[in-house]
């Protein structure tokens, strides 16, 4: 058993970048740890595999297991630099190693098909069984393929959306070599909420980039169901100065959303927007949480899981807490910092749980960073506070509208330092 006392718990979560804003006390005689719980985290992305590591820096006494089907994690953070030939797939993957060497996180490569909230236990793939006392469930999105007319798992195969990363992007990166100088790209992203809500901006621009470079007569058309807002505004300024005249952006919010899509043709439809057709199409349909959650009973009628913004505990099933992109933790945004904030305060909340303490108040720490080229970002960054069981914003906000090029370049080298730095804080690495 490794107890920890309460200053030293104060200390990881501010090393965790999830401040206490308590002074009270966290446990009845200050200790935290040494429940000898079996916690299991179910999906090993930015949520999943940050919680399971830090529940092990919290209570290095915990039984954690981490259920992931694939050997390596590809981010999507970065995916888009690789879509524009900046970065390799090599650069945006990583293995769970460290989790299991530096941290002692048992890990499974399986895939969890269902789970019984009342026996506490769940069942994988290969027919196994698994019980647990607390579950921790972060599988991300799944798509619903049935609110576009022709769109599937399918057809992504030539339309691809490279939401998720990986044979995705590799599918997308190779697409747009093959495609001839002067052709037309069409960006279709769905309407809110999504997973990263800045990244189809980004994708546009990074696109752009590459276009710019190699295909220069080329277009770019992004239909947009999320509409106009000061974010987008912001990015449209800095197209105008990067990329004059090869985006074009379209409106698709309220009735314009994509309503059908034709794979044979590479065509898309939307009601006000009308017919698309272009030679690459890049359909990034509407979600939900992913789909374990729903067949755990996880999800309300929104298709995500409603969740308590203190703890992440599921308001449905009991010992069973959901994070990251599946969650409905509004205003946070459905990103991989978020995620991984929410893996921190999740951890901390079931090790002071298990040892019948009470979770200090918490400050929720996050910010995303765009690239238009890689020498020019934007960001913008969120602090987030609980005020009556309901997470509010009290700081944050966008990069300043007005900057110079070397403020744009001085983000693009955070914005390296960032990924950098979340990659190797949410896979254990040291
Ligand atoms: C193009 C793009 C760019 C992005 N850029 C950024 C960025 O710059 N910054 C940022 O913060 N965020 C960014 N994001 C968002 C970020 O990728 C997600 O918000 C983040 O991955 C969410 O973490 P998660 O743990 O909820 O899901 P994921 O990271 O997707 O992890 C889910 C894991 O669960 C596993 N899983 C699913 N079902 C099961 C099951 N039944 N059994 C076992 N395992 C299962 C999956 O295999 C997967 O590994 C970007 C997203 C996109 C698409």
């Amino acid at each position: 058993m490794n107890q920890i006392n309460r200053r030293k718990f104060i200390k990881l979560l501010g090393a965790a970048g999830v401040a206490s804003t308590t002074s009270g006390l966290i446990l009845p005689g200050g200790a935290i740890a040494g429940s000898k719980a079996r916690v299991v985290v179910v999906g090993g992305g930015f949520g999943g595999a940050t919680c399971a590591c830090y529940l092990r820096r919290y209570d290095s006494s915990l039984d954690v297991t981490l259920i992931e089907p694939n050997n390596q994690f590809i981010t999507c953070p970065f995916s888009n630099t690789v879509l524009a030939g900046i970065k390799s797939l090599d650069f945006i993957t990583h293995n769970y190693d460290g989790l299991h060497k530096n941290y002692g996180v048992k890990i499974i490569h399986d895939t969890v098909i269902s789970i019984d909230a009342t026996a506490k236990n769940l069942k994988l793939k290969n027919g196994k069984t698994l019980k647990y006392d607390k579950l921790v469930v972060s599988p991300g999105i799944s798509f619903n393929w049935d609110e576009i007319e022709g769109a599937s798992e399918e057809n992504s195969k030539i339309m691809p959306h490279a939401w998720k990363a990986g044979t995705q992007t590799t599918l997308l990166r190779k697409q747009l070599e093959a495609m001839k100088d002067g052709g037309k790209v069409i960006i279709a992203a769905p309407r809110k909420p999504f997973r990263a809500p800045p990244a189809p901006y980004e994708r546009a621009s990074l696109i752009a980039y590459y276009l710019k470079k190699t295909k220069p007569s080329s277009k770019i058309l992004f239909v947009d169901s999320s509409g106009d807002s000061e974010e987008l505004a912001m990015f449209r300024k800095g197209w105008e100065k990067l990329y004059k005249g090869m985006i074009e952006w379209v409106d698709g919010s309220e009735q314009g959303e994509i309503i059908s899509a034709d794979a044979k043709t590479l065509s898309l439809t939307g009601r006000t927007v009308g017919n698309l057709k272009g030679d690459i199409v890049n359909l990034i349909p509407p979600q939900r949480a992913g789909d374990i959650a729903r067949v755990a009973g996880l999800t309300d009628k929104s298709g995500w899981c409603p969740v308590s913004q203190q703890n992440f505990a599921s308001r449905l099933q009991k010992d069973i807490h959901v994070i990251g992109d599946a969650c409905i933790a509004d205003p946070m945004q459905k990103t991989g910092h978020s995620a991984n904030t929410q893996g921190k305060i999740c951890a901390a909340a079931i090790v002071t749980e298990l040892s019948g303490g009470t979770m200090p108040d918490v400050t929720y720490n996050v910010s995303i960073y765009s690239l238009l080229n890689p020498k020019y970002a934007l960001s913008s960054a969120g602090v987030y506070r609980l005020k009556n069981g309901k997470l509010k914003q009290v700081a944050g906000g966008l990069s300043a509208k007005k900057a110079s090029r070397k403020t744009r370049l001085k983000e693009a080298r955070f914005a390296s330092g960032w990924y950098k730095g979340i990659t190797m804080d949410t896979f254990g690495k040291t």
